[in-house]
């Protein structure tokens, strides 16, 4: 068996489609006002000056305003915080997204509780958290929230089936661990101390691999039939590569995303989701 290969970018454009639709929708309503993210990068990183550059070019190209805050290496917590609170306090922003990960001497934890809740478009806040966990509306994780939209359009049965996550961060295996709850499905997360990774693995009608490390899932991981998402990025000496065996995976697998082209495209599509949802929730 040849797993379909699920093509992010596409799902990605149809996102980002719609996205556009509700923001002319939003200016028609609101006299051509038009909802805007601001972005905050710490530092001079080349990976996160690539990730913010594009998604300040994606805000642009759905019609949002982009907001640019570019704060020095050596910046301290209190800094930082100011800006956020500037920023909460500004009427034309609509979504604030502090890009990670910030510098050693800035405490990211605080900077991020600062940001307001009604902005918080990474859904990263202790609030955020709170109501995703009960299950109530809220600002959710943009990555978590793309593999969803991957599994529905892949067509993968969410409800009632066995779900694998591998890894338990605040940005990926958490929340998503709450969205497929409240899709109910019946939920595993695995981490570095669990024990039969595989055997726990090939049970899994959706696997999700979001760990950092190099084709950890491998054939024998995977049930025959099973949806398989990759969400790990790593750079190695043969380029960009998931936390999954692509090649000998998709010969089992009934559905699979690439890396790069899968997960990737989705979080930025699903941010400016959260921006548009954020933003019409602006008392008019
Ligand atoms: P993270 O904070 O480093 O968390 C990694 C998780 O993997 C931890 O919970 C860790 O367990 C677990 N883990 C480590 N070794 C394991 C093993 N052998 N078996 C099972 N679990 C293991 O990473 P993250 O921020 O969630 O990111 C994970 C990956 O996704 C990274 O490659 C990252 O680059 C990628 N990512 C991609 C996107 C995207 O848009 N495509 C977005 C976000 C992240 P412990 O908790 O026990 O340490």
């Amino acid at each position: 068996m040849s797993a379909n290969v699920i093509d992010g970018k596409a799902v990605a454009a149809e996102v980002k489609e719609r996205v556009a639709e509700d923001v002319r929708r939003f200016s028609a309503e609101r006299d051509g006002d038009v909802p805007g993210l601001a972005t905050v990068l710490v530092g001079e990183d080349p990976a996160s000056q690539i990730y913010i550059a594009s998604k300040r070019r994606q805000t642009e190209e759905v019609g949002m305003r982009s907001f640019h805050h570019q704060l020095g290496e050596g910046t301290p917590t209190e800094e930082g915080l100011d800006v956020v609170r500037q920023l909460n306090d500004e009427d034309t922003v609509d979504g604030i997204l502090v890009q990670l990960p910030l510098p050693d001497q800035v405490d990211q934890d605080e900077v991020i509780s600062t940001i307001s809740p009604a902005k918080d478009v990474d859904g990263l806040t202790a609030v955020s958290a709170g109501l995703l966990a009960q299950g109530r509306p809220g600002l959710v994780p943009c990555t978590p929230q793309g593999v969803i939209e991957l599994l529905r359009h892949a067509g993968t049965e969410i409800e009632g089936a066995e779900a694998v996550i591998l890894g338990r961060s605040i940005l990926v295996g958490r929340p998503l661990s709450a969205l497929l709850l409240g899709e109910n499905a019946t939920v595993t997360v695995c981490h570095s101390r669990t024990r039969e990774l595989a055997a726990v693995c090939s049970r899994a009608d959706i696997l999700v691999a979001a760990v950092g490390s190099p084709r950890l899932v491998t054939a024998e991981m995977v049930k025959p039939g099973a949806t398989v998402i990759d969400v790990g990025t790593n750079r190695t000496d043969d380029g960009l590569v998931g936390d999954v065996d692509f090649d000998p995976v998709s010969e089992i697998a009934g559905a699979i995303t690439p890396v790069p082209g899968g997960v990737g495209p989705m979080t930025i599509a699903m941010l400016l989701a959260n921006t548009v949802a954020a933003a019409s929730r602006r008392p008019q």
